[in-house]
Order: structure tokens, then C-alpha cells, then sequence
């Protein structure tokens, strides 16, 4: 069996077996706006112009503002913020916080909501709970589940139930262990654990909340090599040994994923360009990156966040 879990995209992927061409998804696209620290407190808000619910959040030694909810139909990929976006959300949150630096934005975040198709109500009014299609019972294709929206909070049920499907349908036994599993990192740490003697406290709880207890293994390649224990970018508690976790553990393949998807240092204000050369070529040293491999990758990477950077002050 095949089960199709890719979001927004769920559509163009089933699109060649589908006979059906009834969408099975809404998209609607919402974008953020991270700027230096407005409050120490979250806050929910509601814009004046159409009563929506939006928040201020701080985040990191930023704030987030967001977000929007807007039809959208081309590709997920390409979806960001647009000067119409960034407007509606600056003049909401400027009404509430008259003194904040919402004028200096860092860069913008945007992605596509995927949700159950629902027509003739507002964007905001489309529910967000999931549903699995079976595309055997419904259209006769058989060997094939779509996970349908959802929200990340639900994702460990929702990958329970999509488990517990298949399992059904190829008539086995047993069910999802998600009940019973810790997620990754969750299980306690172990206090006792030596710590590499030239890391400090900061480090430890910086990886802790990124890392959970598998901070551990972040750790213990600085105990191997005590190099891994330099900083990766001034502006940033992250150390090197991260690059190393991301590219050896987690399939990192580019500088992206390393700072986009596996570290927090893309989404902090210099998002890593300040360093980005160092970075290729600590992961480069991993890949076997040569010189010019490097440079097509710092230039891919920049190429990546340029959408996220179009409306940055700074
Ligand atoms: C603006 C915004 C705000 C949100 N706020 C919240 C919130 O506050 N709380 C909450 O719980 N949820 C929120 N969500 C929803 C949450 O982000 C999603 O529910 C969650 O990311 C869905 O995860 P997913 O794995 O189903 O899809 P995705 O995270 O989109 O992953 C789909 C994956 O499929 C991959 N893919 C695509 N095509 C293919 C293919 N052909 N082959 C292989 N792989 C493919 C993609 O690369 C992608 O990695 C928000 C979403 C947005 C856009």
C-alpha cells in the first residue's frame, strides 16, 4: 500500500491515478513576519479590517507576527508573502503595539495550508480536522490512502490512524504503537551524563530545547572531537557539532536542509548568511564537497531563502 502524506501537494501527486479530477484539498496560504522583540508575552489579537485572529509570539529573541489565510492555487513551493500580506498584518499588529519595531523585518515565513476541500465559506471557516481517503472504496484505486489536512498538533493520531488503516486493509494484526512511544527525545535525560568540559551551560540548554534528551548525542561528538564545540554563527548559541548530527544522523543534504530543516540558524534573524561560506564548508568537509561545489551551494541556499528575504529591512 501506498500512503500519500504530502500535504499541499496531495492533489498534483495523485493527479495521474486519480480518474476523479474534484480536488481533494483547499489550499489556503498564511506568512509571518519575524521582527525583533515586540513583547515578552504571546498575545492574540483580532484585526480590525475583518475581525480574523492573529498572534504576536515571541520566538527566539524575536517576535513572530501571523499569520494571513488566503485562497491559493499554484504551486506550495512558491508560495510567500506578498506586499499585500505584509501590509494587512504590519497595520493589524501596529494598532495594538503603536511603539513596536514592526517597521524592521527580519524576513517573512509562508506556507499552504492543506485542508479538507470545503466550498462557499471563507478561508478562515474551513475546518482544519483530517480524514483518510481511501481511494479503493471511493474510486477504485486500490493500494492507495491520502491523508487529507490536519494540523501538526494531531499528527501523531493522525499517523496512528493512517497505520491502523493500513494495517486493516492488508488484514494484519496489530495496531500504531504512537499511545505507547515516546517522541524522539522525549524520554528523560540522563543528569548523570558527563559533559565535554568545554561546553557551557548555555550550550547544554540551547540543545536541550532543540534536541530533547538526544541532546546526549549531540554531546557526545563534542566528548569525541572538542572542535565540534565552536560556535556556528556569533549570533547564535548552535555549535558546530550540529552540522556534523544533521549531515550523519538526519540526512542533511544541503546547506538548507542543515539550516532551514534541521538547526534553528535559518530562522534566526541573520538566517546564516554572516557565516554561510564557514557552514559550506563544514558540511562540504562531510559531503565531499571541492570549492566549486561549495559555492553553488552557498548560491542554491541563498536562491532557497530569497522569497523569505524580499521584504527584509535588514
Ligand atoms: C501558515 C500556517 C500556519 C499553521 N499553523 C498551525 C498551527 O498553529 N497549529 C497546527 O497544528 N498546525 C498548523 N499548521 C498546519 C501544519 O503546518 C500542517 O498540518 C503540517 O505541516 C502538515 O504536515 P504534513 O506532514 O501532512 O505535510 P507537509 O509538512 O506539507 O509535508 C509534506 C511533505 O511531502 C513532500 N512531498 C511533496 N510531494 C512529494 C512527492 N511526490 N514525493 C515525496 N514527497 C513529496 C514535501 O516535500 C513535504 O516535505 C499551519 C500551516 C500553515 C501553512
Amino acid at each position: 500500500m501506498t500512503v500519500n502524506a504530502t500535504g499541499p501537494w496531495l492533489d498534483r501527486t495523485i493527479a495521474p491515478v486519480r480518474k476523479r479530477k474534484k480536488p481533494l484539498l483547499r489550499l489556503t496560504k498564511g506568512i509571518h513576519l519575524v521582527t525583533p522583540r515586540a513583547s515578552e508575552r504571546a498575545h492574540v489579537l483580532f484585526a480590525k479590517d475583518d475581525g480574523r485572529l492573529f498572534f504576536v509570539v515571541p520566538f527566539l529573541d524575536m517576535t513572530i507576527v501571523g499569520t494571513t489565510d488566503t485562497d491559493y492555487d499554484g504551486d506550495p513551493a512558491d508560495a510567500a508573502a506578498t506586499e499585500d500580506d505584509v501590509r494587512y498584518l504590519h497595520d493589524a499588529a501596529r494598532r495594538a503595539f503603536p511603539n513596536a519595531p514592526f517597521d524592521h523585518i527580519y524576513f517573512t515565513w509562508a506556507g499552504v495550508r492543506a485542508l479538507v476541500r470545503e466550498e462557499g465559506v471563507e478561508e478562515g471557516e474551513v475546518s482544519r480536522k483530517h480524514g483518510l481517503f481511501d481511494h479503493e472504496k471511493r474510486e477504485g484505486v486500490a493500494g492507495l490512502l491520502s491523508v487529507v489536512g490536519g494540523k501538526i498538533t494531531g499528527y501523531r493520531d493522525i499517523a496512528g490512524e493512517a497505520t491502523d488503516a493500513v494495517m486493516s486493509k492488508l488484514e494484519r494484526r496489530g495496531r500504531a504503537s504512537t499511545d505507547d512511544v515516546p517522541l524522539p527525545g522525549a524520554r528523560q535525560a540522563d543528569s548523570d551524563a558527563a559533559l565535554p568540559p568545554n561546553v557551557t551551560a548555555g550550550t547544554v540548554s540551547y540543545l536541550a530545547s532543540v534536541y530533547g534528551s538526544r541532546a546526549s548525542r549531540v554531546l557526545e561528538l563534542i566528548g569525541e572531537d572538542p572542535g565540534l564545540a565552536a560556535p556556528l554563527c556569533p549570533h547564535h548559541h548552535g555549535v558546530v557539532a550540529e552540522v556534523t548530527h544533521a549531515v550523519h544522523r538526519e540526512w542533511a543534504r544541503t546547506i538548507g536542509d542543515v539550516l532551514l530543516r534541521r538547526t534553528m540558524l535559518g530562522i534566526t534573524a541573520c538566517q546564516g548568511l554572516d557565516c554561510v561560506e564557514a557552514i559550506a564548508g563544514r558540511v562540504g568537509a562531510l559531503l565531499g564537497w571541492d570549492d566549486t561545489r561549495q559555492r553553488e551551494e552557498v548560491a542554491r541556499y541563498r536562491h532557497e531563502i530569497e522569497p523569505m528575504r524580499r521584504f527584509s529591512t535588514a
